[in-house]
């Protein structure tokens, strides 16, 4: 059966969070930097295995689709001194943390990580090493951008300890390059994927965007066929959302060029039956991975999670946020850094760690959080698993969810009886949707979410 019924995403077609986390971010209000050290002392009592991420907002350039949180400049003296204050934030937390606990896990993204010279990267790595207690076998990844990277910066960062690097594509059609003010040829990113390989990367993930300027299903398919011939391990396909209100550089995108959105459906629904015809596995939302690939032996087994860098197999770890906006869940809580370059500055010029905002999370949080991550990942959720976790009776407790979810099973998303939900295959485009079910903000929410597809 199809992933795709086009007469259900039209019914379910609403806006909705993407559950990084829940809570999600913007529920985040004021926590200090004592909230912050008390959960660092809850999560050394528990011990577990430590995720760093490393955020640099740096970019060369503006591509009008983002909507992120970056700093575009072409000086490249910008790096020097942030780098001097990430170093100061690097040593107070990894005085925070027991020595004994290991970093599993670490990513660096942004902005462009690869802003950064070949000898800062070494600097800075060499820098979290020394924080830390790294494992040897642990997945360390970065973010790179092709068009400034060669075959120095691929062995730099191999040397630095990465593993696995992930590159943001978008789409290889010259005219929509040029409508998004991201210009990088296939050879290009070829060249850097296959230095990659050589220097013993032992993953390569692709970001694709659907929804861009000049777009359509003709142009894509091209883009698609060059992508295949890369082979990547994971390949995200984004939805582009336009919101121009929120995100400035994306004024600079002429609506008039954008898809309709029935030929940015069908966009999608080519671009999803010709991955899984390439023998790739859906994860889950907006993800791909090939079958022998960690995220989809995790789903296999159970055990894939979702934290703020999309599906990842590491469930258990606390994760350590580091650099300007950067997002931590260590503890029973979130946190996250000032937003701010100069506010940043500021926090860490006083000795500060630069945390601003985040959440402690509740009783009624982690029993919602672990019925949203369930679905999300596996597409299904053991009622009883949840009732023995939690110590309450399902049913009991989400009456008037089950009740909501009626109208789902009507419509075949999912199966649902006294015992378990079961999200069918129609369903798992959606599932956005079935969690927002459970989700207790929503409904409060001013937030201005994407659209669920
Ligand atoms: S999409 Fe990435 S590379 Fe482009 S401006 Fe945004 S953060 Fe920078």
């Amino acid at each position: 059966m199809s992933l795709f019924d086009l007469v259900l995403i039209k019914k379910y077609d609403r806006s909705g969070p993407r559950y990084t986390s829940y809570p999600t971010a913007n529920n985040f209000s004021t926590f200090t930097q004592a909230d912050y050290q008390n959960q660092v002392t809850l999560s050394n009592d528990r011990q577990g295995p430590i995720s760093l991420y490393c955020h640099i907002p740096f970019c060369n350039t503006v591509c009008f689709y983002c909507g992120c949180n970056k700093v575009v400049t072409k000086d490249k003296t910008k790096a020097e001194p942030y780098l001097e204050a990430l170093f100061k934030e690097i040593d107070k937390q990894g005085e925070l943390f027991d020595s004994k606990r290991q970093v599993e896990q670490m990513h660096f993204g942004g902005g462009t990580p690869t802003f950064l010279s070949n000898e800062q990267i070494t600097r800075l790595s060499e820098k979290l090493q020394s924080a830390f207690n790294f494992s040897k076998t642990g997945e360390y990844s970065i973010e790179i951008d092709p068009r400034g990277v060669d075959e120095n910066t691929i062995k730099a960062l191999a040397k630095a300890r990465f593993n696995r690097i992930s590159l943001g594509v978008q789409d290889f059609n010259a005219a929509v390059q040029k409508a998004v003010n991201r210009i990088q040829s296939f050879e290009q990113t070829k060249s850097v994927i296959d230095l990659a390989r050589e220097n013993g990367f032992k993953s390569v993930s692709i970001d694709l965007i659907y929804g861009l300027p000049k777009q359509s299903v003709e142009t894509f398919k091209t883009t698609l066929d060059q992508v295949s011939e890369l082979r990547p391990d994971r390949i995200s396909l984004f939805n582009y959302a336009h919101l121009p209100e929120l995100f400035k550089p994306q004024r600079r995108i002429d609506v008039f060029e954008l898809p309709s959105a029935d030929e940015k459906l069908a966009i999608f629904k080519y671009s999803m039956d010709f991955l899984l015809k390439q023998g790739y596995v859906y994860i889950g939302m907006d993800h791909f991975a090939l079958p022998e690939d960690p995220l989809a032996i995790a789903q296999q087994q159970g055990h894939l999670y979702r934290n703020f860098q999309g599906y990842s197999t590491h469930a258990d770890c606390d994760i350590v946020g580091l650099g300007l906006s950067s997002i931590g869940q260590v503890g029973d809580s979130f946190s996250q850094n000032e937003k701010n370059l100069e506010q940043y500055y500021q926090r860490i010029e006083a000795g500060e760690l630069p945390v601003i905002k985040g959440q402690t999370i509740n009783a009624d949080d982690k029993i919602r959080r672990a019925v949203i991550m369930d679905l999300i990942c596996h597409f299904g959720l053991d009622f009883s698993k949840v009732e023995r976790a939690f110590d309450i009776s399902f049913n009991e407790y989400f009456a008037d969810s089950l009740i909501e979810l009626s109208e789902m099973h009507a419509d075949g998303l999912l199966q649902l009886d006294e015992h378990s939900i079961k999200v069918q295959e129609k369903g798992k485009l959606l599932i956005r949707n079935i969690c927002m079910v459970f989700d207790a903000y929503l409904a409060s929410s001013k937030t201005q979410f994407s659209k669920t597809i």
